[in-house]
């Protein structure tokens, strides 16, 4: 196959007293993301779009939020190992694309300094790494984080 595709969906909950990290950056908000490593929502769901794309076993498989090992831990480890699996499957990434949806912080102010995070981290220009944000009207998730993402990926020559 020349061509693979790849979705990754992942939701954190707000806690306040901790530190936030989005892509890879940190914001300041009276809250974090709680639950398995650093909380990166965004990471994570890329992470998993990068395993899908290739039928990796997923995230939690891998890195599984049990093992006192992955407590705190950040997040680029586990987007810098499914992006191995990536390569090692023969592939390349050619773009990202990403949603958030929480209702704050907002990402705007934010958004070159993730999307130039992932870039770096994925070995991809910034225009090929597309990121909205969303806040979450009638969903009732005001105190979750929500994240999106898919990737494309192509055989390397
Ligand atoms: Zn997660």
């Amino acid at each position: 196959m020349l061509l693979r595709i790849g979705y990754g969906w992942d939701s954190h909950e707000f806690k306040a007293g901790i530190p936030l990290k989005i892509g890879g950056v940190g914001l300041a908000h009276p809250k974090g993301l709680g639950g398995h490593s650093d909380g990166d929502v965004l990471l994570h769901a890329l992470t998993d779009a990068l395993l899908g794309a290739v039928a990796a076993p997923d995230i939690g498989s891998l890195f599984p939020p049990s093992d006192p090992k992955w407590k705190g831990a950040d997040s680029a480890v586990f987007l810098r190992e499914a992006l191995n699996r990536v390569r090692t499957a023969g592939y390349a990434v050619v773009n990202v694309d990403c949603t958030l949806i929480l209702a704050a912080p907002k990402i705007g102010p934010h958004a070159t300094a993730i999307r130039e995070y992932v870039a770096e981290l994925l070995g991809v220009p910034i225009d090929c790494v597309g990121l909205k944000a969303k806040t979450p009207e009638g969903l009732n998730t005001d105190n979750a984080a929500i994240a999106n993402a898919v990737v494309l990926l192509e055989k390397k020559r």
